[in-house]
C-alpha cells in the first residue's frame, strides 16, 4: 500500500469518527483531496484508492493535471485567489470553482462556460473571520453576490466556502464555523441549488463535522508537506 494510499484512508476513518461523534451521517462529508503542488502519479495514487473529488490552487498547473489526468473521471475544484485574466481556463477545464468572491469574476465564468459541458458549479467564499489580508467576502455582502450569482445562466450557485483565522481549541474553531453555517443556512431556504458548506482542513475537520461541513479540504495529511512554492 502507497503512503498515499495510507493516508488517505486514515483521514476517511478520522472522518467518518467525527461523523458519529456529532450525529452526522455516514457519508455525508465529501472529502476534497487538495493536489496543489503534488505530481499527477501522487493524484493518480488516490484515485487509485478510490478518492474522486480533488483541489488545485494554481491555474495553469491545475490544467497541465486534468489534461493528463482526463481519462480518470476525476472532479476537479478550483480553491485558489483568482485573477480575472485566468477565468476562461477555470469555465473551460473545472467542474467547481469554490473562491469566487465578486460579481466580476462570476460574470466572467458564466459567459466564458462552454455550452457543451454543464454549467460550472459554483461557491462563495467568505471571509467568515474578517481578516484584512485573506480573500473572500464579508458575511454583510453575502447575500447581495449569492443572488446576483444566482442570477447567471452558465454555471449554479452551489454554496459557500470559508478558510477561517488559524485558531487553536475545538470551541474556538467551532465558533467560527457556526457563523458560516448560519449564512449557509440562510442562504439554502432561499435557493434551492445550494447544498454544499464547504469548511474544515487537517487541523479542524472535526469543529467543521461539527457545525454542518458538508466538504472538508485537506492536502498536507494526505499527500505529505509541499515544498515552499518558488
Ligand atoms: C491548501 C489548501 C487546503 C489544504 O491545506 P492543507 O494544509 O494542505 O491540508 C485547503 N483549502 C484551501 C483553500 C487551500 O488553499
Amino acid at each position: 500500500m502507497s503512503d498515499v494510499t495510507a493516508r488517505l484512508r486514515a483521514l476517511l476513518d478520522r472522518i467518518d469518527t467525527a461523523c458519529q461523534d456529532h450525529q452526522r451521517q455516514p457519508g455525508s462529508v465529501t472529502l476534497l483531496a487538495v493536489s496543489k503542488t503534488k505530481p499527477v502519479e501522487a493524484i493518480a495514487a488516490a484515485a487509485d484508492a478510490g478518492q474522486k473529488c480533488f483541489g488545485e490552487n494554481y491555474v495553469q498547473e491545475a490544467v497541465d493535471k486534468i489534461q493528463q489526468l482526463s481519462d480518470l473521471g476525476l472532479e476537479w475544484h478550483f480553491i485558489g485567489p483568482i485573477q480575472s485574466n485566468k477565468t476562461r481556463l477555470l469555465a473551460e477545464h473545472f467542474d467547481w470553482v469554490q473562491s469566487v468572491d465578486r460579481i466580476k469574476i462570476a460574470n466572467r465564468l458564466s459567459e466564458q462556460r462552454p455550452s457543451h459541458i454543464t454549467p460550472l458549479n459554483i461557491c462563495i467564499q467568505v471571509n467568515i473571520s474578517d481578516e484584512p489580508q485573506k480573500a473572500g467576502i464579508s458575511l454583510q455582502a453575502l447575500p447581495e453576490l449569492a443572488k446576483q450569482v444566482s442570477e447567471l445562466p452558465n454555471v449554479v450557485l452551489r454554496g459557500v466556502m470559508a478558510i477561517p483565522a488559524n485558531v487553536t481549541g475545538f470551541e474556538a474553531q467551532r465558533a467560527q464555523f457556526h457563523r458560516l453555517k448560519l449564512a449557509f443556512e440562510d442562504l439554502k431556504s432561499s435557493y434551492p441549488t445550494i447544498d454544499t458548506l464547504s469548511m474544515g482542513m487537517s487541523g479542524d475537520l472535526e469543529a467543521a463535522v461539527a457545525e454542518g461541513a458538508t466538504m472538508v479540504r485537506v492536502g498536507t495529511a494526505i499527500f505529505g508537506a509541499r515544498a515552499p512554492r518558488q
